[in-house]
């Protein structure tokens, strides 16, 4: 998220750097339940994890709920068996940031489309967990330049906004009732950060549970290097904020 924020132009000023006032504000604290919706496992592990440790360390309930269960996504292994070990590693996974309830859909993985089912399917899960918030992946169509977005997170997105405007649109925001009064979506060039100093350690061991699915990513690196090299970059500090500490950032979709 700081890619472009360290060029000084001609009068010594930042030159992409947002005007002040435009910088991300700290993420609300008003809240006390939290739903993570994501459409793969790892998804919450490249960034958003080292938050949700933060989150659950002050004493707040994160609860993941996935489309599907990555079951395509070890090349070479049959998805009725990589299935069940990238569910098993992210249960282990969001153990490490204090998250004990992780759910999953069932979607089909890389064939993910924001259609009724869905829709309904993610609604079903926001009343029955009522969570004050909703945290979900980045939609957009590009990470930055060059980096498109999987269609699964894009589909995936469409339809957490489309279901959670189903569920506010008639009587508004109510979490008792499973209607939650925010949204908001991991993003590059975010509305709000949350400060993951002393946090960022748990999100690396998060990310080092989905040995299998790294392991095959990259043969050559320990999984654990890997996991550390990304998660440094997800939560780099950003001059302005947070006296300089890793942040992850976020933007509210809602309202
Ligand atoms: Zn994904």
């Amino acid at each position: 998220m700081s890619d472009s924020t360290d060029q000084p132009d001609a009068d010594g000023q930042r030159g992409d750097l947002p005007a002040e006032s435009a910088l991300p504000e700290p993420f609300p604290t008003d809240w006390t339940r939290c739903l993570v919706l994501v459409a793969h496992p790892d998804d919450p592990e490249y960034g958003m994890s080292a938050a949700v440790a933060r989150w659950t360390a002050e004493g707040r309930s994160v609860v993941y709920v996935l489309a599907s269960s990555g079951e395509a996504g070890i090349e070479g292994m049959a998805p009725s068996i990589a299935g069940p070990i990238r569910e098993e590693e992210q249960r282990r996974s969001a153990a490490h940031v204090g998250v004990d309830t992780v759910e999953f859909l069932g979607f089909p993985d890389s064939r993910i489309v924001n259609n009724s089912a869905l829709r309904d399917a993610v609604a079903d899960s926001i009343r029955r967990h009522r969570p004050d918030i909703v945290v979900s992946l980045f939609s957009g169509p590009e990470f930055g330049p060059g980096m498109p977005n999987q269609s699964d997170h894009m589909e995936f997105g469409d339809a957490v906004g489309a279901a959670y405007d189903d569920l506010v649109a008639a009587v508004g925001v109510d979490s008792r009732e499973g209607r939650p009064q925010m949204w908001f979506e991991s993003d590059p060039q975010p509305s709000h950060y949350v400060d993951v100093r002393g946090f960022v350690e748990p999100a690396i061991d998060a990310l080092a549970e989905h040995k299998e699915y790294l392991s095959v990513l990259d043969p050559r690196t320990p999984v654990r290097e890997q996991a550390k090299a990304q998660v440094e970059r997800m939560v780099e500090p950003v001059d302005g904020l947070a006296d300089g500490n890793p942040v992850v950032g976020f933007t509210r979709m809602r309202p």
